[in-house]
């Protein structure tokens, strides 16, 4: 079979768990499956790479020792990666030297910044990109080093092209679906590994962009629709879906099957498990999506359909967006005035911020919705420019910590009472609800605590609905 396999930052985060990750590869290829490798950067890496960053900026920063203590931590980490996971010299050699390659270039870029005191979005993606062009050179010589000859590649070399919207670049998909099925479809036909470096791609021109952050689940379902998978595994440390986020509630459990639309609300409203795009391109042509964990290869995972066997739960899990932010848009001349809302989320696209949900007073005396907390400055920025253009006189609120909270589950279509529960468990724990989402799906009710009651809302709510393993 057709398999792309993607491995997430902790299955890659050091030497030993590449070779573990390349032992799976191999195993699927000498089985006789054509498989494509996508590879996220080593774990913390992508995360390290952005804070050097914007630490070269900071005003009395001593640029060179930053670096070079910084150069000095990654090197260490990549080069003794690819000595633990390469046993052949010569393979170990031509990849160190990749990846020694890749560093200087790092360093070029980073001393680049440094110099000109000056990040944009386009050079944050050029040295983000770094995590993936650094991760994926050695696990594909890891397996060669296993006999199997594989081949490395940047996502932009596989094909994935995009438009220019630096940090959360869109692909072109027509273009894509025909570079990557060509240039990965030969390697396929030579039996030979492509190994592809996820999250990056890269404009028409050439330009280095990046899929938003967690994304190369999407770089993988991307590829997976390009060649016509026939499934798509997404390989992680956690053995599946699970009905909360383990760190937040112990007692969660894996859902072993769950449909597309069911994971695409789950992975909006804040499951890290997911990019939340990563389902779209799967689910045009019906590529079941298996999450599993890459260090637990006895489990089955959770497997994401069209439309899973019929399950008991209404509500299948919980959900917590922490960094949220909440805006309130309001005042007496809004009453009666037609088009409000149309004209505040005008406002806030054109600034590029994400809404994440939205509620209107019946009165409309005003209006309020959640933004990333990361966005709010440029969404107050955005709101209160154009006001006073338009000498607009609503008064604007915010509440900057805020998280969403969310109950998912195909199974409350149609089941009276699901809201009632959500919303008396919140009462009896005297969680205060900020805001309820309107018109949302019926697929799942969210809503708005502050951030400090979330934990307690999410785990409240497992409870409530049964999610748990129950007592051991
Ligand atoms: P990767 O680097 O493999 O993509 P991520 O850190 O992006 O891994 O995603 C895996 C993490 O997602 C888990 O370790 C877990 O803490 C978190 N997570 C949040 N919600 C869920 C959920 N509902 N089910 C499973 N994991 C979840
Ligand atoms: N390395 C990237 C990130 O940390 C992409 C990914 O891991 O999916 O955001
Ligand atoms: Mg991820």
């Amino acid at each position: 079979m057709r398999l792309v396999i993607k491995f997430g930052g902790v299955p890659v985060k050091d030497g030993r768990s590449i070779r573990n990750a390349a032992q799976l590869v191999v195993a699927r290829y000498r089985r006789g499956d054509e498989v494509v490798a996508v590879v996220s950067a080593m774990a913390g890496i992508t995360d390290e790479l952005v804070a050097i960053a914007h630490r070269l900026l900071e005003p009395g920063t001593n640029a060179e020792q930053l670096i070079s203590d910084f150069m000095d931590r990654i090197s260490g980490r990549h080069l003794q990666a690819c000595k633990d996971a390469i046993d052949d010299e010569a393979t170990l050699s031509r990849t160190s030297r990749a990846v020694e390659n890749a560093l200087e270039n790092l360093e070029r870029v980073l001393t680049g910044v440094a110099y000109l005191g000056e990040l944009s979005p386009r050079s944050q993606d050029l040295i983000m990109s770094f995590g993936e062009r650094l991760s994926a050179p050695i696990l594909a010589g890891a397996i060669q080093s296993l006999g199997v000859p594989a081949r490395y590649l940047t996502g932009f070399e596989a094909g994935i092209v995009t438009d220019n919207r630096h940090t959360e670049a869109r692909p072109i998909f027509e273009l894509t679906r025909k570079l990557v099925r060509q240039r990965l479809g030969k390697l396929l036909a030579a039996r030979k590994v492509p190994v592809v470096a996820g999250f990056i791609a890269g404009t028409e021109d050439g330009i280095v962009t990046t899929l938003g952050r967690g994304g190369s689940d999407y770089s993988a379902s991307i590829i997976g629709a390009s060649i016509g998978a026939d499934e798509i595994w997404v390989m992680t440390d956690v053995d599946g879906i699970m009905t909360a986020d383990p760190r937040v509630e112990p007692d969660a459990k894996v859902i072993d099957t769950i449909s597309y639309l069911e994971a695409t609300e789950l992975a909006y409203f804040g499951a890290k498990v997911l990019h939340p795009k990563t389902i779209e391109p799967a689910m045009e042509l019906d590529i079941p999506v298996r999450v599993r964990s890459a260090f637990n290869l006895s489990h089955p995972g959770t497997v994401i359909v069209r439309k899973p066997r019929k399950v008991k739960n209404t509500v299948k899990a919980i959900t917590m967006s922490k960094e949220v932010a909440v805006i309130t848009v309001g005042g007496p001349g809004m009453i009666g005035m037609p088009g409000v809302a149309a004209a505040v989320l005008d406002i806030l696209a054109r600034a590029n911020i994400k809404v994440l949900m939205i509620s209107q007073s019946s009165s409309q005396a005003n209006i309020s919705f959640v933004v990333p907390r990361a966005e709010l400055e440029a969404a107050l920025k955005a709101l209160r420019v154009e006001f006073a253009e338009r000498r607009i006189d609503w008064r604007i609120d915010y509440d900057r910590n805020a998280s969403i909270i969310a109950t998912v589950g195909a199974g409350m279509k149609g089941t009276p009472g699901v809201a009632a529960r959500v919303f008396g468990t919140m009462g009896r724990e005297n969680i205060n609800i900020i805001m309820i989402a309107q018109g949302s799906s019926e697929l799942n009710i969210s809503f708005v605590v502050a951030e400090e009651d979330a934990i307690k809302a999410v785990r409240a709510l497992h409870a409530e609905f049964g999610l748990g393993r129950g007592p051991r």
